[in-house]
């Protein structure tokens, strides 16, 4: 069932991928190994997106790139790849891996998948139809061994195989899912849907880490709020990780600064500019935070010390059992702690507070909690003033306010 497309089918030309992608494939040809650009490129180029890394696989062996390419280093982590780095590019070079010769533990996960295997099981070994599509951009063909391109087409989600085996195999490939379907805006086939809502537990059992990453990547697609309609339609359930559970609730109207977060981020990564993780993540667990501020403030707390004593109490969970890096919580933690500070509009506090690096961010914060209407109009307004004023205006107006 393998289908060779020509050009005159798939449109797809040399020129339409980066210039490290081509180079990489042609030099491994010319040292007369098979080489195709794999995965999220092809498809991405067959929908008309541009595609955001290229990847490349072969039937060369890691070390056997490593000595054809002088800049480049073998990546040791679940699989063996190589990195090949062409002047600011990094192309992700993979060895067509082998089938079922993959080690599994007693739940039927893959635990070790470092053998090699032909073309053909390489493709079997992918997720998605849509994800298993070689581009050769010297023949300019593409081979198909799963009808991808024509689920691609169809904008549907298909996995290869049994779909309850592969989410066994790989419970990430639930929240793959959940990421590609809402970034493409693909339907999940309902045998591709159907095993979901029971294998999502599992993912309990992964690395933190892999989650933590999963979820960013998840959340920075520039389809955030699309993936959350689907991580509830898909029904993933709870308690999987925070951070999931966080976003499974931000269309509650309590919530509503999580969906605002997410809207803006979708916004700003579709046009381009750039995001803070840390600024994202603050906004996504405020709410909990918020319920511990305003309890310890009900409990006689001044508004400063109860945010930090709600801040060490989400502290102890973010930093363990999350797998959320410390650059982040650093930069979450100073952007909450500005949040009682706002205010205070007299004397030397404001100018002080307007001379701390995190001020900008801190502010848009505010700006964010205005919105959702958390805090009143007039101070976020005294805000936006005051940074915008002269230093002459800036000092009358931390006397005169009230
Ligand atoms: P993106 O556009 O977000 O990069 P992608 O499909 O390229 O999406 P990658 O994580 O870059 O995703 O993975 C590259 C390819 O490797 C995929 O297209 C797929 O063929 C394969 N792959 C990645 N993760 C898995 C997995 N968990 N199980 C099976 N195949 C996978
Ligand atoms: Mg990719």
């Amino acid at each position: 069932q393998k289908n060779v497309m020509a050009y005159a089918q798939h449109g797809i030309r040399a020129d339409m991928l980066s210039f490290a992608a081509e180079k990489v494939v042609s030099r491994l040809q010319n040292e007369g190994f098979q080489a195709y650009v794999v995965g999220g490129a092809v498809r991405d180029l067959l929908l008309g997106i541009e595609p955001k890394d290229f990847d490349v696989a072969t039937d060369a062996t890691p070390e056997q790139v490593r000595k054809i390419f002088r800049r480049s280093r073998i990546i040791g982590r679940r699989f063996q790849i190589v990195h090949v780095m062409v002047g600011p590019e990094t192309i992700e070079v993979t060895t067509f891996r082998g089938g079922d010769k993959a080690l599994q533990n007693a739940q039927g996960r893959i635990m070790k998948d470092n053998t090699y295997g032909s073309m053909e099981e390489d493709a079997m070994r992918r997720d998605f139809t849509c994800n298993a599509l070689y581009y050769d951009p010297v023949r300019q063909e593409i081979i198909d061994f799963h009808q991808g391109a024509a689920d691609v087409l169809a904008k549907k989600l298909v996995m290869i195989g049994d779909p309850a085996a592969r989410y066994q195999e790989d419970p990430v490939r639930v929240l793959r899912a959940v990421r590609l379907s809402g970034k493409l805006g693909f339907e999940v086939e309902a045998r591709t849907a159907a095993p979901i809502a029971e294998y999502a537990g599992r993912l309990k059992n992964e690395p933190v880490a892999r989650l933590f990453d999963e979820i960013m990547k998840l959340l920075f697609s520039g389809h955030a709020r699309e993936c959350l309609r689907r991580l509830n339609s898909l029904g993933i359930s709870d308690n999987i990780h925070p951070l999931l559970s966080a976003l499974k609730t931000a269309d509650l109207p309590e919530n509503r600064i999580i969906a605002l977060a997410l809207k803006n981020t979708d916004e700003r990564l579709r046009a381009d500019k750039s995001v803070s993780v840390g600024f994202v993540l603050a906004a996504i667990l405020w709410p909990q935070l918020n319920r511990y501020w305003q309890r310890y403030q009900q409990q006689g707390q001044k508004p400063v010390p109860a945010l930090a004593e709600a801040v060490n109490t989400l502290r102890e969970r973010v930093e363990k059992g999350w797998g959320v890096p410390q650059r982040f919580t650093a930069t979450m933690r100073e952007i909450w702690q500005f949040q009682p500070q706002f205010g205070n509009t007299r004397g030397a506090r404001p100018h002080r507070l307007l001379a701390q690096s995190r001020f900008r961010a801190a502010y848009d914060f505010l700006v964010l909690r205005g919105q959702v209407g958390e805090v009143d109009a007039d101070l976020v307004q005294w805000w936006t003033d005051f940074q915008h004023a002269d230093e002459d205006t800036r000092t009358e107006m931390t006397l005169n306010a009230q």
